[in-house]
């Protein structure tokens, strides 16, 4: 993959996921992988998502040193780094502070199998992996096991991870997070809600 594909690939994911308000403000941040050069397409660090082009995409190593750009890195680059090293299907890292998933990490609370759209896109139940101080690599290492084997989490007391082999993967799974967050915020409300049989993880 070039490198302005790998670009533009972050860009249009980041404008999209401001667009539908998965993202206040500068929070969140993206990343696209090629594995073969050892090389992601990253968010800079608390830039306005409104007048983000694709000269502002910050290119790096998995240990950090700038390959291209003119800004610095997002401040989780390390987390996206950890979820690489750690992942060899991943290709791509979507962090929002969606708020609907970020009340839910905030309780540290799992949401159950409720949907049948948590099945295939986000491989079960959504957990929670514990917290870690924002910008270490240990954000990345304790959401690790759970990426293993689901295509996403949310972050204790910070938000929700998703993953995918590509950027248009990794960001469906981040929408239907929100989704699925906010149907089972309202489900509580209106009563009990009831997870889907056979599904219990
Ligand atoms: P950055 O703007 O540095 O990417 O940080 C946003 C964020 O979500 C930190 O967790
Ligand atoms: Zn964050």
């Amino acid at each position: 993959m070039d490198l302005s594909t790998q670009k533009q690939a972050v860009l249009s994911a980041a404008r999209k996921a401001y667009a539908e308000k998965l993202m206040a403000g500068t929070s969140g941040n993206m990343s696209v992988y090629c594995r073969e050069a050892g090389l992601m397409a990253i968010t800079p660090s608390s830039y306005d998502y409104s007048i983000m082009e694709e000269k502002d995409i910050v290119v790096i190593d998995l240990e950090g040193n700038i390959k291209e750009g003119c800004h610095r890195p997002s401040s989780e680059w390390k987390m996206h780094a950890e979820i690489y090293k750690a992942l060899p299907h991943v290709g791509a890292v979507v962090h929002t502070h969606s708020p609907y998933a970020t009340c839910f990490a905030v309780n540290h609370q799992e949401i159950p199998v409720i949907l049948i759209e948590m099945i295939p896109f986000l491989k079960g139940s959504l957990e929670v992996s514990a917290y870690a101080e924002q910008g270490s690599a240990q954000v990345g290492i304790n959401a690790v096991p759970i990426l293993s084997r689901k295509n996403a989490c949310l972050m204790a007391n910070h938000g929700v991870v998703a993953v995918g082999g590509s950027m248009p993967e990794a960001y469906i799974n981040a929408v239907y997070v929100e989704d699925t967050a906010k149907i089972y915020h309202m489900a509580l409300t209106a009563g009990t809600p009831v997870t889907i049989p056979g599904y219990e993880g």
